[in-house]
């Protein structure tokens, strides 16, 4: 009898479900509302698609009245795409420089980035993916592909800044993914 009592219809998708399938509401027969979860997530997906602007000032609404728990998101979105992030910087740079040849794919350098990330929570210490050859130099001119990075410790690159040694052939890449 009592599962009979929980039971509502939804008066979207018209199908009777139990009570749990809706949000809790203040008024209504069972203090829920009449479109249940699910029925209510599609409505707001479709509605977001719909306002993007909308959307976009309610979130800077709550990112206003939300500071604290805004900063934690962002930080927590940092920490998961800073490979990601570091891996797109040091592409617009070589572009930049003209320094991609067009053979080389994201999928080829991005987990250079992703990987030292990953090895500075590792060790403790922030490692850095550097170019070999630097991209620019009086001398030479680096490219932003695999065979020309490795991962070092931040402290050790930015001593070797833009240094080159002429005439020092690289036996391949010395610091290969692992
Ligand atoms: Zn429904």
């Amino acid at each position: 009898m009592k599962n009979f009592i929980n039971v509502k219809v939804c008066r979207k998708c018209e199908l009777p479900l139990n009570i749990n399938d809706f949000s809790s509401h203040s008024s209504g027969k069972f203090k829920v509302r009449s479109v249940c979860k699910l029925c209510s997530a599609i409505d707001y997906k479709i509605y977001r698609a719909a306002n993007p602007e909308k959307e976009l000032l309610k979130l800077q609404n709550w990112r206003a009245s939300n500071p604290e728990k805004s900063r934690q998101q962002s930080r927590d979105w940092d920490s998961k795409n800073r490979g990601r992030r570091k891996a797109i910087k040091a592409k617009r740079r070589a572009n930049l420089l003209n320094a991609t040849p067009n053979w080389v794919k994201d999928s080829d350098l991005d987990p250079y980035y992703f990987q030292a990330v990953e090895l500075s929570h590792f060790l403790g210490i922030s490692m850095e993916v550097d170019h070999i050859h630097p991209l620019t130099h009086d001398d030479i001119c680096g490219l932003h592909i695999p065979a020309n990075l490795q991962i070092i410790p931040l402290k050790q690159n930015r001593k070797k800044s833009n240094k080159f040694t002429p005439y020092v052939e690289s036996e391949g890449n010395p610091n290969i993914l692992l």
